[in-house]
């Protein structure tokens, strides 16, 4: 691990970012004044700001560096593809090789019903695609009225407009109109926020029955798909109980809907398998990825597509009127090629499967007895804690803090000033590290978190 060897000069970088740089989801005014943090290195799981502070990154940037920072293979089978031809669309019946090859690849490794896939450059434009996609499925098989998509309240699926509709956070449908016509919500498999009075199992099952009650609402002749995260991330680390999926997955082939799932965070070895669904025991048509695929090195996103759907696609479709300029960018495949080469050279998500997944849970299930933490739980490697004012035997006995504390991005703040990143959502912390964090490392980073914690007191 090396520390940057350049120096920089904070305050003109933070000064050209304010005056030009609108960021993404950020209130303009208020980092306008606090100026942002400039991050200039990153070497395995550490970053390193421009004062030259080193940080665990206990998020993988944005849940997406994998397999860690600094991999310089992936930097140089970036660069021999940038050298050898930088780009070639896949428009018009031309390929290239990359992206031929990551095809064939993804297929390889993703679960045996899926033959194909569609490439883009982020989830969300993934998550447009399976939009399309399902309803053209649909249409092409004579079912014209089959166009609604359920989904979840608080999910994330992107932040495009059908990304955003698809989405459950109701802050992003306030400000443009969303969600576009043809989506419902249904609630999200929240125990500790409604599954008083029952098991974890119970609620699974409950929580489940909310999909048949809305195919049933809607009429069942008019649904085209659900989707989910297997483990909603951005909308706070919520691991379903182990009845949940199975369950869904019983409700979807009930009424013969198609089954996507968002693999965009749980894809690439997060939960200790290739993707979520095999962990959660579903069998989806449909799978958005994206982040991992590339361990962010390089914007890269999809779908894979079962045979289900892509059988039709081909056989009966046509054109299919959807895509991207950089669907199947060469120096992206390159990088994904070699991003997953290393997956598998390091047995990477073995290791989380055997042995950093549950190190890690033991770690939490710790954490759990400082004082300000009612509950902690993770699953391969996500984990979150909930701050409570005040602890109880049963988690909903439990006294919140309440939404109007800000309890957790104080708790963050502390968190940064220790050298650690951990992402604050009301008042859950949660982490996604890097999969190739090691059990020392794990150590390290949950001291990081409870000296923190200990501060927030
Ligand atoms: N789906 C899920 C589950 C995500 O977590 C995200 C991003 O965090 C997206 C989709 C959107 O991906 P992108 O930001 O690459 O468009």
């Amino acid at each position: 691990v090396t520390e940057p060897a350049q120096t920089f000069d904070t305050k003109a970088i933070q000064a050209l970012d304010t005056a030009h740089y609108l960021h993404p989801f950020t209130d303009f005014k208020d980092l306008n004044q606090k100026g942002a943090r400039v991050m200039v290195k990153g070497d395995g799981i550490y970053i390193w700001d421009s004062e030259g502070k080193k940080i665990l990154d206990a998020m993988s940037g944005l849940w997406c560096v994998n397999v860690g920072y600094g991999r310089n293979s992936i930097s140089a089978a970036v660069y021999q593809q940038m050298e050898t031809l930088p780009f070639y669309n896949s428009f018009f019946n031309t390929t290239n090789v990359p992206a031929a090859q990551l095809a064939a690849k993804l297929v390889e490794i993703s679960p045996p019903q899926f033959s194909h896939v569609f490439f883009t450059s982020s989830g969300s434009e993934g998550n447009d695609t399976n939009l399309r996609m399902v309803r053209r499925y649909w249409d092409l098989l004579g079912y014209k009225d089959r166009h609604v998509i359920i989904s979840r309240h608080n999910a994330y699926h992107g932040s495009t407009v059908a990304g955003a509709s698809l989405g459950g956070m109701r802050a992003m449908h306030a400000q443009a109109g969303l969600p576009i016509p043809g989506i419902e919500h249904i609630g999200q498999p929240n125990y500790l926020e409604s599954g008083r009075g029952m098991t974890e199992a119970e609620f699974g099952i409950k929580a489940a029955s909310w999909l048949e009650d809305k195919i049933l609402e809607t009429g069942p002749e008019k649904v085209a798909a659900f989707i989910g995260e297997p483990i909603q991330g951005a909308g706070g680390v919520v691991i379903p109980p182990a009845t949940y999926w199975p369950e869904i997955q019983r409700i979807c082939d009930k009424y013969g809907i198609l089954l996507i799932a968002d693999e965009v965070i749980c894809g690439f070895g997060r939960l200790g398998t290739w993707f979520g669904s095999e962990r959660m025991g579903i069998r989806p048509d449909l799978m958005t990825f994206a982040k991992g695929v590339t361990s962010g090195y390089i914007p890269l996103g999809g779908v894979m597509v079962s045979d289900r759907v892509a059988d039709i696609l081909i056989e009966k479709g046509g054109d299919f009127n959807h895509g991207f300029t950089y669907s199947g960018h060469p120096v992206a495949c390159a990088a994904a090629l070699e991003n997953i080469r290393i997956l598998e050279q390091e047995k990477l998500i073995g290791q989380v499967a055997n042995q950093t997944g549950p190190y890690l849970q033991q770690a939490f299930a710790q954490l759990a007895s400082h004082p300000l933490v009612g509950f902690a739980n993770s699953c391969g490697l996500v984990a979150g804690l909930n701050l409570v004012r005040q602890k109880a035997e049963l988690q909903h006995d439990c006294v919140l803090f309440g939404t109007e504390q800000n309890v957790g991005m104080i708790c963050r703040g502390y968190m940064f000033s220790q050298g650690i990143i951990m992402r604050a959502v009301g008042d859950r912390m949660i982490i996604a590290p890097p999969l190739c964090i090691s059990v020392m490392q794990i150590d390290e980073m949950t001291g990081l978190i409870r000296s923190a914690l200990d501060q927030t007191l």
